[in-house]
């Protein structure tokens, strides 16, 4: 994801930003303040949970580093702990808990600190929902109660993250906001495994170090969404990389055919693009292809699969389009390229604005060329070279 500096955010954003934080403040503070102080027993409950939590992030950390990958929050160890010390910590015991997922924060050293502040904030607020659930000073033992702390534990992290991403940024994909089904399942297995977790450290503390492999499985469990992700997503565009773009397509054509369903696909390719990166520099080129990309995903039904082909070309399959349809999916394309006014800057550093991009299309159909791909993608070549040497910014039928 994209840095997330305060002072870019929109207004909206920014006060949800401010809110979250100013509420998570407001609420810990008194806790700190106001709590006795813990027992020894509460004290120890503590350090064999926090320990064996922290020893876990540590060595899956060094794993992942050794073996040159890059981490994602371990969000799901931090629920899982989280949840276990909301049953058996003092809530001010539970706000030390909270310095873990702030820690991590800081010693990751991350380009946009805001961004996990406020995450770590929307953590705080769901953890002490979730407790507030169970019985603020005394938790109670009773299994429904704490089915419905666990919910309230995923719930209002989910909500409040949510929320923020959306305000942040409203176009973004769904599954960035809301997170995958694999995601919602790793916070449901994190959240019991607290609370199974708690209730062994309730009677030996230091049954949490048996806890570690779970937790450490947890942890790269949660990992595999984010690495699938980039094995199958283009990282300037954010769209469907070749390969992925290729395996999908084919399964929709073999979808397509079994349903004898009129297929179309697009091959584009940005006119003169040289000329983006000579004259206003390769950073300004990115900002025009990532812009690009927001602008097709934005034009096309949600069936429709949309690649980055290879350089500055894209390539969109419509998996049930007749060729009239095509051809003003084609057109709008290149109509939007063409009003596309891209901010970016030159190699100077200097605020520009870019316009004037276009970009000319290559289209085939299933109704003329069948539905093997190879077959489909050699047509619309063709056809783009062809819309290339009448002049560009057209679309040509193969
Ligand atoms: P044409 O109208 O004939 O397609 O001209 P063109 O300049 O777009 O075509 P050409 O194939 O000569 O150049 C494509 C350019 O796209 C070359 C390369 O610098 C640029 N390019 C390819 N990938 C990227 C990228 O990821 N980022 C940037 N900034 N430029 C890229
Ligand atoms: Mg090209
Ligand atoms: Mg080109």
């Amino acid at each position: 994801m994209a840095p997330w500096p305060l002072w870019r955010l929109r207004a909206p954003a920014l006060i949800d930003v401010l809110l979250t934080q100013a509420a998570a403040i407001g609420l810990v503070l008194p806790v700190v303040l106001l709590n006795s102080p813990p027992t020894r027993t509460e004290w120890f409950r503590f350090g064999m949970l926090g320990g064996t939590a922290a020893a876990v992030i540590i060595a899956t950390s060094v794993t992942i580093h050794l073996r040159s990958g890059v981490r994602r929050d371990p969000w799901t160890v931090h629920i899982a702990y989280l949840a276990a010390g909301g049953l058996v910590l003092p809530p001010n015991l539970l706000v030390l808990l909270l310095l873990g997922p702030a820690l991590h924060g800081v010693l990751d050293a991350r380009p946009d600190p805001h961004r996990w502040l406020f995450v770590t904030a929307s953590t705080t607020l769901a953890v002490f929902a979730a407790r507030w659930v169970i019985g603020w000073e005394d938790p109670r033992w009773d299994p429904a109660l704490i089915v419905l702390a666990g919910t309230t534990l995923l719930a209002v992290r989910a909500l409040l993250v949510g929320i923020g991403l959306r305000l942040r940024d409203p176009g973004a994909p769904r599954e960035d906001v809301v997170g995958e089904p694999i995601d919602v399942l790793l916070g449901i297995v994190a959240a019991c495994f607290g609370g199974v977790l708690g209730m062994a450290v309730l009677r030996e503390p230091e049954v949490a170090v048996l806890g570690a492999p779970m937790l450490a499985l947890l942890d790269l469990a949660g990992q595999l969404p984010h690495w699938r992700r980039s094995a199958q997503r283009d990282g300037k565009t954010g769209l469907a990389n070749a390969l992925h773009w290729d395996r999908m397509a084919r399964m929709e054509l073999r979808r397509a055919c079994a349903r004898d369903r009129g297929a179309a696909l697009l091959l584009l390719d940005l006119d003169h693009f040289k000329r983006v990166n000579d004259e206003v520099g390769h950073l300004a080129g990115d900002a025009v292809l990532a812009a690009v990309a927001v602008m097709l995903r934005d034009s096309v039904r949600k069936e429709d699969l949309v690649g980055r082909f290879g350089g500055e070309e894209f390539v969109v399959l419509l998996p049930h389009a007749c060729p009239e349809v095509a051809h003003a999916v084609a057109e709008r394309i290149r109509l939007s390229v063409a009003a596309l006014s891209v901010p970016t800057r030159d190699t100077m550093g200097r605020p520009r604005e870019l316009t004037g991009v276009t970009v000319s299309v290559g289209v085939s159909t299933t109704a003329r060329f069948g539905y093997e791909l190879p077959d489909l993608l050699v047509a619309a070549d063709a056809a783009l070279l062809t819309a290339k040497s009448s002049g560009r910014n057209a679309v040509t039928f193969a």
